[in-house]
């Protein structure tokens, strides 16, 4: 009895803790419901309902990267990746059971702020372990698709558990929203244009950097439900701007290299992009002369890590804090599809090699469609 007592006692593992939350299925939102409880919702209703779910879905993916080939997951940037999630749940789950009174609240609000910038650079300290593994040069071929599937699935559920809790902190807590307009990390009317415009031009002004000059941009919207109002959709502006900074910056790259390669260099070809608003999707076409892709290469250009630029100086060298590379480390492409998907949306490339490049994101513009993409765990434990 004395035993089962004293084991009761014990504070749980992370082992029990991850086998315990990973058991159930995350809870995905629509836009709409997140634009709805930021505006009706209050601090406790998304206490209770952090506290399960975000638990729920830092240890899915715990327990998926114990899948992981061993070689990487003793990587030190790995372990100290895994640890930070060890960390978070146990804090979570700290909270379990405990009345919502305001200061137990207010506690969990802090608590989730710390947990924010504590994960803040899991993308690139994963990324240096998984550069690290690979410069052993011992992975296989399956090792590496096996990678590519995770890191798919864990960074996308890193953008949902980010916007999570920036929708506690930035709606209910002390962090206020980057524009008085948005509701948390939303804007319930996000002018696309000037994200897009604003992308372009801190694009622009990185290509400037490195080659001194740049391609023009030319740009068409349509909304083609309300001819006369511009395209606006509920969505989340730094996601966008992600997406579209990273598209640029490709466009950018591959016009000025291409252009200069053809000892051509007086006139660079714009970078055409169409917007358009229907009912269903707003897409956004953005279409270079950059010399395009063969097609022998169009399935790798989603992998982490592919590049056909150098390989610019180590992720966390602070050493070397030189000017931000346009491009390199192979990332742009790939994180940017789960952006555009995470809200039901796409991304797609489509190139003409010897010619150029369309990128196309389909987003959805009806808010009860764009429904949270989660990846959900169905392995045996
Ligand atoms: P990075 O820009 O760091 O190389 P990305 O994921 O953004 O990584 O792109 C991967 C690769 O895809 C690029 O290195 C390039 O070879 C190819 N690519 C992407 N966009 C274009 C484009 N618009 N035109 C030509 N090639 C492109
Ligand atoms: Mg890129």
């Amino acid at each position: 009895m004395y035993l089962t007592r004293f084991l009761r006692k014990q504070p749980p593992t992370i082992t029990y803790l991850v086998d315990h939350y990973a058991q159930y299925p995350p809870t995905g939102l629509t836009m709409k419901k997140i634009v709805e409880f930021a505006r009706e919702g209050d601090a406790h209703q998304s206490f209770l309902f952090l506290r399960s779910e975000l638990p729920i879905r830092l240890a899915s993916m715990m327990k998926e990267m114990n899948h992981l080939p061993s070689r990487l997951l003793d990587m030190p940037s790995v372990e100290t990746v895994n640890s930070w999630y060890g960390t978070s749940l146990i804090e979570l789950h700290s909270f379990k059971g405990l009345k919502p009174t305001t200061d137990v609240v207010k506690s969990f609000t802090e608590i989730l702020q710390n947990i924010r910038k504590r994960h803040s650079t899991v993308v690139e300290t994963l990324a240096q372990g998984y550069m690290e593994f690979s410069d052993l040069g011992q992975m296989k071929e399956y090792e590496g698709s096996q990678i590519q599937y995770f890191l798919d699935r864990f960074y996308l559920s890193r953008i949902s558990i980010r916007l999570l809790i920036y929708q506690h902190t930035m709606c209910f807590g002390e962090e206020v929203p980057i524009h008085p307009t948005h509701l948390g990390f939303v804007d319930p009317s996000c002018f696309v244009e000037d994200i897009i415009r604003d992308a372009y031009e801190n694009a622009q002004f990185l290509c400037e950097s490195y080659y001194l000059k740049s391609p023009r941009l030319e740009l068409r919207s349509i909304n083609a439900t309300n001819l006369n109002e511009p395209i606006a959709i509920a969505y989340v502006p730094s996601h966008l701007y992600h997406v579209m900074f990273e598209l640029f910056k490709n466009s950018m790259r591959a016009t000025v290299e291409y252009i200069e390669s053809k000892k051509n260099d007086d006139n660079l070809p714009p970078i055409k992009v169409d917007i358009v608003k229907a009912k269903e999707d707003l897409t956004i076409r953005i279409s270079d002369r950059g010399g395009g892709i063969p097609r022998s290469k169009a399935d790798k250009i989603f992998r982490y890590m592919y590049s056909t630029a150098p390989r610019p100086v180590s992720l966390h060298d602070s050493q070397h804090s030189g000017p931000i590379p346009l491009a390199g480390f192979g990332y742009g492409l790939p994180i940017s599809r789960l952006y555009a998907r995470y809200f039901n949306g796409d991304l797609e490339i489509h190139s003409i090699d010897g010619y150029g490049t369309d990128a196309y994101i389909y987003l959805q513009a009806v808010e009860d469609q764009a429904s949270e993409w989660l990846p959900i765990c169905n392995r045996a434990a």
